[in-house]
């Protein structure tokens, strides 16, 4: 492992002001950075403290679940401003991808309502279902049947996956013109502290194992997806950007991935599980933004 990641609390004034010059962009996630249930403290004053030493700030999340709303209402209670309007999340990088190579069919989507949403409101139409399936097997032969007008198959946080729609994902899959895109990757998810479940992640691979297809991926960590918060901050050198995160595959993994300095906020990872990491480490790491704001006032 080449790199010692370095506590920023720990910084004398020298160090803390190299730490501040080595990026010009800030990205961050936000769940488990900005907020769980509700805002963590002074998280609205590190950001205007970092605009103020001159840092553009952008968002990047992998949760396509929440609306546009309910994405404005946290903001708000951070006291962010402007946060969903700088946010990027896998439904705008899949619809935006989509856009970028003229994608002129149709996706078929096994992803969660609100994805659904922003590919249509981008203006691509989607074929989504059946929530439900029939009782036999014999009956499943339907799902078999390819349909020439679906160019893509996106998943993307889909709850209610099931047989019928992973039949008709590989079906349509098994054609290799068709694109194959993907959203959050999480195989795990942690709903109480230490406790893994499986997350929505196994299907998307399942559907890749068996049509022998790799996605491209346009949520964390992918490159794609990193890229795309990129274009849309208007940002060209990723070695400028400082990405702050919570998780150590999808934040850290996408900060490697793309070429970011990484930040790592220790909402979910302790300093022993950030050092026992195999292969991915961060640059730096803090127990949380607002225990930053400090260093930023001097
Ligand atoms: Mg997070």
């Amino acid at each position: 492992m080449d790199i010692t990641p370095v506590n920023l609390l720990e910084l004398n004034a020298e160090g803390f002001k190299a730490f501040l010059d080595s990026f010009d962009h800030v990205f961050s996630d936000c769940d488990g950075v900005i907020w769980s249930k509700k805002a963590y403290p002074n998280v609205g004053k590190f950001f205007s403290l970092m605009k103020k030493h001159g840092k553009t700030v952008n968002f990047a999340s992998n949760n396509s679940l929440r609306s546009k709303e309910n994405y404005e209402e946290r903001f708000k209670d951070a006291e962010i401003e402007n946060g969903f309007e700088n946010l990027t999340i896998p439904s705008v990088a899949i619809s935006e991808y989509l856009k970028s190579v003229n994608f002129n069919k149709k996706v078929y989507s096994v992803s969660c309502p609100e994805t659904n949403n922003v590919l249509r409101s981008y203006g691509i139409e989607c074929k989504e279902g059946p929530d439900l399936g029939p009782e036999y097997y014999e009956d499943f032969v339907q799902f078999t049947n390819d349909d020439p007008e679906i160019g893509a198959v996106v998943f993307d946080c889909d709850f209610t996956v099931n047989l019928p729609k992973l039949t008709k994902a590989i079906t349509y899959l098994n054609r290799p013109d068709v694109l194959f895109l993907c959203g959050a990757t999480d195989r795990h998810v942690y709903y109480k502290p230490g406790v893994k479940n499986i997350g929505t992640g196994v299907f998307t691979d399942l559907a890749g194992e068996e049509s022998n297809r790799k996605p491209i991926v346009l949520g964390k960590p992918g490159k794609g997806f990193g890229e795309c918060v990129m274009k849309r901050a208007g940002v060209t050198d990723p070695s400028r950007v400082l990405f702050i995160g919570d998780m150590i595959e999808q934040d850290v993994g996408l900060g490697r991935a793309t070429g970011f300095k990484t930040l790592l906020i220790l909402t979910n990872a302790t300093v022993d599980t950030m050092l026992s990491h195999k292969t991915i480490r961060p640059d730096f790491y803090a127990e949380s933004l607002g225990s930053i704001v400090p260093l930023l006032e001097k």
